[in-house]
């Protein structure tokens, strides 16, 4: 039997349903389903995807089949309409439509009343009585035919201007200036009966070939530049953005025309099942009397209400459909509840109303932002219609995102001048004025300006201005770098790596090629896109504390299987996590409480104890940095009480703490009672060339035990005083940077002792607590078997694993990543998205080394990537216990921690390695291979 191509649907009964979307794209699926469901649809026929991609397999020839199959389905759908295609006396008119597998809004084409000529208008005009309708309906026929058919589809290039389309647009307006009208709606049936001629003469004169009158030679052009539209620039274009594969094809939809111009009894509208910016649970739409589909969208006319409770203040005067067609209207509500029943998701309608006959000409799954997404899913699961895996699954991480910091205004941001781009480090949006030092940032938000701190990198030093800085916005630098990292932490908008700005700290300004930002200027940052504008744009605010996002939130805690945790380092940051659901700390970086607010003092003795020159002055500078340590750990484990608290011993290379400013070096020389020389030969002598692979984690411990000692016994003394308070504290002690067992092995033997020393003093019999390190040096996975004879948990630490299995520093790599997206070297940034293949493997290593040594040993995640949706994923996959991330993506980590669950088992990579497997493939060497050819080929 010949293969089907060409689907019917029409009366009661269609060859297709809604599952067959690949085959009959979004619109020809969603069709046959309602006329299956009995629902008014115009009858018609669907051309299927595989024509389209037969036709550009084959030299855009269509198989031999398709031409037999098509005038079949045209005959069934003229006996269902009574009417015939091409009939003088009652002529069947019909629409051509694309449709993919997933929508593309307004990227492809469509030509409607194709079969109207010369001939069949009289017919349609004796069966309407209206020729004005009919004349009008000709005219726009030969305005989209000519434009779409005769020239884009023929790969007609015109200079600006000179489309045939606006060729045609011209000779409309020169009519109406010689009659002296002002609106289209004034133009008689005489008019547009010689506009229709003027119009063929023209495309006649335009493209050098006639309007083509027969409506079999119409048909067929309309439907070969719909499938010529699959390859348009806009498509194409569209694609790539979305990710749509090239070879799925679009459908071709033909579909008996019904018309909502034909006067005031008949009109058309566009409705959603529920509000599409909001979310509320109420019939949603608008709609226009005496109108074609396009006019609702094309925004000429204002559209009205669709019922009452949709008025606003803008459209309250306006005649709802409710009001002015109330039988009609019914019919309309009953339908759209029993659809979005049926399809159990939000719906989004087209319909038309001919002289008072409601035809459904659409219906898919609506768009919807953020906000509606969230309180859809999480209503539709209070009602039961949705499951919790379904409502998981129905909003993306992004659009969470969205909820979670404000954003610049959609429509200012398209208006705005984009001055460059940079890597998103923080999302969110931000504007303020351009201040260039953190000094500068704090004076001037005392004053009350917002300000944007603009920097060519950030250093610890600038931490406050950070703080004052509404964003952050720095030429070098990668998604770990240290602005990203903490303005990721708080929350805040920031950009990083903007390779192209040229920052000059003297004469406080920035330049991006001829455009130069002076101190107090305004910019504009969008942090999720890396953007940066000129100019001050509005801005969107957030609600924190909302309902809705917590209810769903609740979902997705149902559904999924890794805890998540937070990188928080402050008792303030611990209590934010905790609102925003965190099940502990993953990393608590000891460092951070030398930065910030309050951080003078203990930043000082910090310094003495670095500068140190023998064993008894260090331990002498640690015992007066004890209590500030303990207190720091004390409230931290408080904030967090119930919870795990993963507490890492010191880790950044000690000289990175070393004062450059002469006065503070005088006042710690005093102190430590050498000269400022001895001072500076001391601090010279620090200095390393490669700090980051340098003297600095468990090395210090090392060297200098008695750091290790110090910051071990201030968290048991901690934790003991909260047990005797009666609290549940239960510190995870981990060990930063460690490549070898043996490194273990002998903090291990400090950390023991100190514990007996503590349990002791205390009275206690036991603190519960455990001992474990990161992995986040590539040796260390690879030895992951013996470093867990000592370690009762592994923690990656995936900014430094990308950076040392990459050989990539992570604070300069906004050199170069850049150039390595472009010409697709890497598929996208390693410190943003775990990078599966490598980084990731060395992953399942440890994972399997580890567990082969100690069964129940925990795993978590605690680099950047444990807050980033793909990366979560690999973590389930991977069957860790946790992922810990920034405080304000926690929800998102919650988020996408249940879509994982849905779609994969926990620990499937070691189930066969299937899953790893295949998205390991798509970044091998030969799947890149096979996509560089392939684009060679085009
Ligand atoms: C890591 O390396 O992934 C990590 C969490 O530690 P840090 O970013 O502090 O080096
Ligand atoms: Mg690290």
């Amino acid at each position: 039997m010949a293969k089907k191509y060409v689907y019917y649907f029409g009366g009661k009964k269609a060859d297709g349903k809604a599952n067959m979307k690949e085959l009959l794209g979004g619109k020809g699926a969603n069709l046959a389903e309602m006329v299956n469901l009995g629902l008014p649809v115009p009858a018609g026929f669907t051309i299927t995807t595989e024509v389209c991609t037969a036709y550009y397999e084959n030299k855009k020839k269509y198989p031999k089949e398709l031409k037999e199959q098509v005038l079949k389905a045209l005959e069934k759908t003229e006996k269902q309409m009574g009417a015939k295609f091409g009939d003088k006396k009652n002529p069947l008119l019909v629409s051509v439509r694309s449709g993919a597998r997933s929508s593309m809004p307004g990227m492809m084409e469509t030509v409607l009343n194709v079969g109207l000529n010369d001939t069949t208008r009289e017919g349609l005009i004796e069966k309407t009585g209206n020729p004005r309708f009919v004349y009008d309906s000709q005219r726009r026929l030969i305005q989209m035919y000519s434009d779409v058919v005769m020239e884009k589809a023929a790969g007609i290039e015109p200079a600006e201007g000179q489309g045939v389309r606006q060729h045609l647009e011209r000779e409309l307006h020169k009519m109406k200036e010689s009659k002296g009208y002002k609106s289209d709606t004034e133009l008689t049936a005489e008019d547009l009966k010689e506009l229709v001629d003027i119009y063929k003469a023209k495309v006649n004169e335009v493209l050098g070939k006639p309007f083509p009158e027969d409506a079999m030679e119409q048909l067929w052009g309309a439907i070969g530049a719909v499938f010529q539209s699959w390859m348009g620039k806009r498509a194409i274009s569209y694609r790539r953005i979305e990710g749509i594969p090239d070879d799925w094809g679009t459908a071709v939809n033909v579909q008996s025309m019904v018309f909502g111009n034909m006067g005031n009894s008949s009109a058309t509208g566009v409705a959603f099942t529920r509000n599409p910016a909001t979310g509320e649970n109420y019939f949603y739409g608008e709609w226009l009397v005496n109108a074609q589909g396009e006019d609702v969208v094309a925004g000429i006319r204002t559209p009205n209400p669709i019922n009452e409770i949709g008025k606003n203040e803008h459209t309250k005067h306006l005649d709802s459909l409710e009001t002015a067609m109330p039988e009609v209207y019914k019919q309309l509500h009953k339908i759209e509840l029993n659809l979005e029943k049926h399809y159990r998701d939000m719906l989004d309608l087209e319909f038309t109303i001919q002289e008072g006959k409601l035809y459904m000409l659409q219906c898919r799954v609506g768009k919807r932002n953020g906000a509606a997404a969230v309180k859809m899913a999480s209503d539709m699961y209070k009602e039961k219609l949705i499951s919790a895996e379904e409502a998981v699954m129905r909003v993306k991480p992004e659009q969470l995102d969205e909820l979670l910091h404000p954003v610049l205004l959609p429509e200012a941001e398209k208006a705005a001048h984009l001055l460059t781009k940079g890597l998103p480090a923080g999302p969110g949006g931000a504007t303020g004025q351009v201040v260039f030092t953190a000094n500068d940032a704090v004076e001037w938000k005392k004053e009350g300006k917002n300000v944007i701190l603009v920097r060519e990198e950030t250093n610890p030093e600038d931490i406050e201005g950070m703080r004052a800085a509404e964003a952050i916005l720095t030429a070098r630098g990668g998604m770990t770098s240290h602005a990203a990292l903490v303005a990721r932490g708080w929350g805040k908008c920031c950009i990083v790596g903007a390779g192209e700005i040229e920052v000059n700290l003297e004469e406080k300004y920035f330049k991006v090629g001829e455009n130069v930002i002076r101190e107090g200027d305004y910019i504009s940052l969008n942090g999720t896109k890396g953007n940066v504008y000129l100019g001050k744009l509005d801005m969107m605010d957030v609600d924190t504390d909302n309902e809705d996002l917590n209810a769903f939130l609740k979902i997705c805690d149902k559904v999924r299987v890794l805890k998540v945790r937070t990188n928080a380092d402050t008792p303030s940051d611990a209590a934010t996590a905790r609102r925003f659901g965190a099940e502990g700390i993953g990393l608590f970086r000891t460092e951070h409480m030398f930065y910030g607010e309050n951080s003078e003092e203990p930043l000082f003795l910090l310094r003495k104890m670095i500068m140190s020159g023998t064993e008894e002055e260090r331990r002498m500078a640690l015992n007066e940095l004890f209590p500030f340590i303990k207190k720091d750990v004390k409230d931290t484990l408080e904030a967090m009480d119930g919870y795990p608290v993963t507490i890492r011993t010191l880790d950044p290379p000690l000289h990175e703490f070393v004062p450059n400013n002469e006065e503070e070096r005088a006042k710690l020389s005093e102190s430590l009672g050498i000269s400022l020389e001895q001072f500076n030969s001391r601090a010279d002598s620090l200095h390393e060339n490669n700090p980051m692979l340098g003297h600095r984690g468990v090395r210090l411990g090392i060297t200098y035990p008695e750091i290790t000692e110090v910051q071990i016994r201030a968290i048991f003394e901690a934790a003991a005083e909260l047990l005797q308070e009666g609290k549940k504290p239960f510190p995870e002690i981990m060990i930063p940077v460690t490549c070898t067992s043996r490194e273990l092995k002998h903090q291990y033997s400090i950390i023991e002792k100190v514990y007996k020393e503590v349990c002791e003093k205390f009275g206690l019999k036991k603190i519960g607590h455990l001992v474990g390190t990161m992995i986040e040096i590539p040796r260390a996975a690879l030895v992951a078997d013996y470093i867990a004879e000592y370690a009762q948990f592994f923690s990656f630490g995936t900014n430094d694993l990308t950076q040392m299995g990459f050989g990539f520093s992570r604070d300069d790599i906004g050199g170069f990543l850049p150039d390595y997206i472009k010409q697709q070297i890497l598929p996208h940034d390693p410190f943003q998205i775990i990078d599966r293949f490598g980084i990731g493997e060395l992953m399942r290593i440890a994972v399997e080394k580890g567990k082969a040594t100690r069964p129940d040993i925990k795993l978590g995640i605690c680099g950047e990537h444990g807050g980033e949706p793909n990366s979560v994923e690999f973590c389930h996959l991977l069957g860790l216990a946790y992922v810990s991330c920034s405080p304000f993506r926690v929800p998102i980590a919650r988020l996408a921690a249940a879509r994982a669950s849905v779609e994969h088992k926990h620990g499937e990579i070691f189930n066969g390695k299937k899953e790893h497997k295949k998205t390991a493939k798509k970044s091998s060497p030969k799947a890149q291979k096979k996509s560089d050819k392939k684009k060679k080929k085009k």
